[in-house]
């Protein structure tokens, strides 16, 4: 039985007799002493809240580095790793007696220190210099934790306040560091720490109800564990028993987060049984299901599919003597120290080991998925990213990921709970997200919103052809699909921009007659791109793309006024907004119409609402893109100014085929997508696009983009949708 109580402090002699078990060149027993020594001298006379000498905490954090068996220079920096903070002493001076490398570890812990405890309302800037420091140097936090698990230790020393807050912080972000980095050891005793403090009424009771039977359990344990032994020993199989009774907290958030009753979580005992080989694994939990009837579907093999913290086991949950249940776990010695101490095992120090810390760091992130996503965040943050989004960003895509799927060749990816194919698809590469049509889990189509689940086998379908959607946005739940997809359409947007300003420019040349050579072989052009402030002629193709440069006052101010301005009247947007709102334009009624012949006014009917022939409309005065035409009811024509214009359809207008966007709500049943284009079909519109979107309720959301020619055909294209059986509602939208 494992029941070692965990001491607060430890005393030098107890770390060096430590270091000297696996630590034996004498410069770095030197460097260690030395460190020591200097920590001592600096923290001489300073105390803790608890009236100790200050120098036990670098030496209780040394202590617990030890029992990872780090290198020297990260114990020497756990022993210093105060000193910058709260004494004289500098880097500088630290760097010149311990060498870069220590002064580098103290300097990292330094910067998480100074951000740590101070204003909280810079807190996500906290947690991303130390999410960040991570992946530059594990070492840092490997450091990180052991302050924070001796301070929890001993944190009974602090306000009540204080003590919540640190606890919070210790649940927010270093237990999940901890989980991530797979040291389960430091993560599970922080978690009952700070469990006990957040939730001291829920500790005590779930303590009572674990004591309550305590005795009764222990014997179950027992015999169950000598029964296990004699069945492996008549085996002749090498191997090593525990037993324990599950932490506190793991048992408090099956009662939450389960729902379950106290009475209903029966694996509250657990066996672990150590061997030497894989092969022995496989056997003995053949042995254990001989004997133990197992509970179905609670067998995981994480030895052939490991979690992505590195952890290996077979698990299984097993009927014992008198309906006790126990949970089994199976794994070799290696993989125990994997589970246990988790990163810091795999590098675990080695003497004569020539790896210097750059090839040590980029071997742990080629072993840990987490510093492989967090890069990806950090890639994927630009200027307009703030740290609170960051840390939003990391805490859901890499610190809450708990499910975890495959791709068809068997990579794993964890994701954040909720997630859909579409975030796994953005995971894999950014471009597998642009392209993606569709996706099949574990072989069946699913639709977009399909929630993921742990174990599912996700492909992804893609075409060339294939773009992302705007409202992909509000389907996917990580802040790296988010970003990509946002990311896409900054793009398109720059090159729609670029292409829309050469072609405000090349109509106001037309109208001046003049030539697209005229414009860019002018001598004055890069002097009149400076006095608009534009870097460059694409900069400027974006900005009167945009809207925000007008064209005609950087034709006008590049090569002179135009020489006949009387078809150019309603453009002008300085003369109609500015000097008379009310202008009259020469056209009967003060309307322009909207007819065949558009020669002398620039009209654009609107592409967010898309207005067709008969809809009450709305004119724009747009900057350098002329009259825009909305329909009265667009939601766009509420959030512009006033610079209005009335407009309206010609009586004899031609006939021609307008874009219009329409969404359908309906009951979700097979066949209703086939019917609803039949019935387009049927009144001779073109389909354009349609996307169809299974909703939470079962309702399915059909975007259609059709073509009418006006209102009237657009009535009869809804009535024959209206029609079929099973459709709520059909209603014209925007883009
Ligand atoms: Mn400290």
């Amino acid at each position: 039985m494992k029941s070692e109580r965990k001491r607060a402090t430890y005393s030098y002699e107890e770390v060096m007799q430590n270091v000297r078990t696996y630590i034996t060149k004498p410069e770095d027993i030197d460097l260690i002493e030395r460190a020591y020594q200097w920590a001592k001298k600096a923290h001489e006379n300073q105390y803790r809240k608890s009236g100790e000498p200050y120098i036990i905490h670098p030496i209780s954090v040394a202590y617990i580095l030890t029992t990872l068996t780090v290198g020297p220079a990260t114990i020497a920096a756990g022993f210093l790793h105060d000193v910058v903070e709260d004494t004289p002493i500098t880097l500088e001076e630290i760097a010149k007696e311990f060498g870069p490398q220590v002064a580098k570890l103290v300097s990292g812990v330094t910067k998480l220190d100074k951000l740590q405890y101070r204003a909280s309302d810079a807190t996500s800037a906290n947690y991303q210099k130390l999410i960040i420091s991570m992946v530059e140097d594990v070492r840092v936090i490997i450091i990180k934790l052991a302050d924070r698990l001796h301070n929890m230790r001993t944190i009974g020393n602090l306000r009540e306040e204080k003590q919540k807050r640190i606890a919070q912080e210790t649940m927010d972000i270093l237990v999940p560091i901890a989980h991530r980095l797979g040291i389960y050891k430091i993560k599970s005793e922080l978690e009952d720490i700070s469990f006990k403090i957040l939730h001291r009424d829920h500790y005590y009771e779930m303590a009572a109800l674990v004591n309550k039977r305590q005795e009764e359990r222990l014997h179950a344990l027992d015999a169950m564990m000598k029964r296990i032994s004699t069945i492996l020993d008549e085996q002749e199989i090498e191997f090593e028993i525990q037993g324990r009774i599950k932490n506190m907290y793991s048992i408090y958030k099956k009662v939450v987060e389960k729902g379950k009753d106290f009475n209903e979580i029966f694996d509250l005992l657990a066996i672990r049984i150590l061997t030497d080989t894989v092969r022995d694994c496989y056997a003995i939990l053949g042995f254990i299901h001989n004997e133990y009837r197992p509970i179905p579907n609670r067998i995981k093999d994480y030895i052939a599919m490991p979690k992505p913290n590195m952890y290996q086991s077979l698990h299984t949950t097993v009927l014992g003597d008198q309906g006790t249940i126990f949970e089994v776990q199976i794994r070799t010695h290696e993989m125990d120290r994997i589970a246990e101490y988790g990163i810091a095992a795999h590098w675990a120090y080695k003497e004569n080991n020539v790896m210097t810390s750059e090839q040590e760091q980029r071997q742990m992130e080629q072993e840990v998925k987490i510093f492989k996503e967090i890069k990806a965040i950090i890639e994927d943050a630009d200027d307009t990213t703030n740290e609170t989004e960051f840390i939003e960003a990391v805490k859901a895509d890499v610190l809450s990921a708990n499910v975890y799927v495959f791709t068809p060749r068997g990579d794993v990816y964890s994701l954040t709970s909720s997630a859909t194919p579409l975030d796994f698809a953005y995971r894999i590469h950014s471009e597998v997200g642009n392209k993606a049509t569709g996706f099949k889990v574990n072989n069946r189509i699913v639709p977009i919103s399909y929630e993921l689940k742990t174990g599912d086998v996700v492909e992804v379908l893609t075409s060339s052809s294939a773009k992302p959607s705007e409202s992909w946005l509000r389907i996917v739940k990580t802040g790296h699909a988010k970003s990509k997809i946002r990311q896409y359409f900054k793009h398109i947007r720059r090159d729609e921009n670029i292409m829309h300003g050469k072609d405000f420019i090349e109509r106001e040349l037309e109208i001046r007659g003049l030539e697209w050579q005229d414009f860019i072989n002018s001598s004055d052009l890069n002097a009149t791109l400076e006095r608009y402030g534009q870097k460059s002629l694409e900069e400027a193709y974006i900005a009167i793309g945009s809207g925000s440069l007008s064209v005609r006052v950087f034709i006008n101010k590049l090569l002179g006024q135009p020489k006949d301005t009387r078809d150019l009247h309603s453009d002008d947007n300085n003369t109609i907004i500015k000097n008379e709102p009310q202008a009259p334009v020469k056209t009967p009624k003060n309307v322009i119409t909207i007819g065949n012949d558009v020669d002398n006014v620039l009209i654009n009917l609107a592409n967010c609402c898309a207005p067709i022939p008969n809809d009450p409309i709305v004119g724009y005065i747009s900057k350098g893109k002329g009259i825009i035409v909305h329909r009265t009811d667009c939601p766009s024509v509420k959030q512009m100014g006033e610079r209005f214009i009335n407009v309206g359809w010609a009586e004899n207008i031609e006939k021609t085929k307008h874009k219009v966007y329409l969404r359908v709500i309906s009951f979700d049943r097979p066949g209703l997508l086939s019917e609803i284009i039949n019935s387009l079909y049927a009144v001779k519109t073109d389909i354009i696009d349609i996307t169809s979107t299974v909703n939470h309720d079962s309702t399915v959301t059909t975007r259609l983009t059709v073509t009418a020619v006006d209102t009237m055909q657009l009535d009869k294209i809804k009535l024959s949708i209206q029609k079929i059986s099973g459709v709520y509602t059909i209603e014209r939208t925007t883009k």
